[in-house]
């Protein structure tokens, strides 16, 4: 399985299951959709995401972003979209897949998205407060990943990423 088709698997493995079973964004008023103070926001795709944004639906953006890896894309939008356009990145939000290594291993593992912590209400009870078959399919998605190299390099930038952005 190439990149690209590891992550168009994992997005249908996420196309419906939700955090909760109610609609979260009414709690929040779909905080996770709304741009930062300075117009700015958007998800970082997974490699070879981008090609599913060519062409570019209306109300998309794409722009490269090297903070994570370089050569990477940034898809920002107006806040509102169709749901089977939404990137990986919304669709597992507010938790991620982190590669971890420890004694020499390298562990996946699913976590709260640190950059969630600001935005997100969910975030601070944890996977433990969301559904379960939400969690699972998370994992399940990244594991269909980590049968990429290209996946599994971004994964491992990512969980480095995080690292420096708060100890967690
Ligand atoms: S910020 Fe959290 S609670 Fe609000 S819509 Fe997004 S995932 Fe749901
Ligand atoms: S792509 Fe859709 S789900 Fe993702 S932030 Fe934009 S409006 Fe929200």
């Amino acid at each position: 399985m190439n990149a690209l088709e590891a992550v168009v698997q994992a997005r249908e493995l996420l196309a419906d299951v939700t955090p909760l079973r109610a609609d979260c964004g009414r709690a929040c008023g779909g905080a996770c959709c709304q741009s930062d103070e300075d117009g700015q926001g958007g998800m970082l795709l997974f490699p070879e995401e981008e090609a599913l944004y060519d062409p570019l639906p209306p109300g998309f953006r794409l722009r490269r972003d090297d903070a994570v890896l370089p050569g990477m894309w940034l898809l920002t939008c107006d806040g509102i979209c169709d749901r089977a356009l939404r990137p990986l990145s919304c669709r597992i939000f507010p938790l991620t897949p982190v590669l971890i290594t420890r004694d020499g291993e390298e562990r996946l593992r699913v976590r709260v998205d640190p950059r969630a912590y600001a935005v997100c209400p969910l975030s601070e009870q944890g996977i433990r407060g969301m559904r379960k078959d939400f969690g699972k399919a998370v994992l399940e998605g990244a594991r269909i990943l980590c049968g990429c190299p290209e996946h599994r390099e971004y994964l491992r930038a990512l969980s480095r990423y995080f690292e420096c952005l708060r100890e967690w």
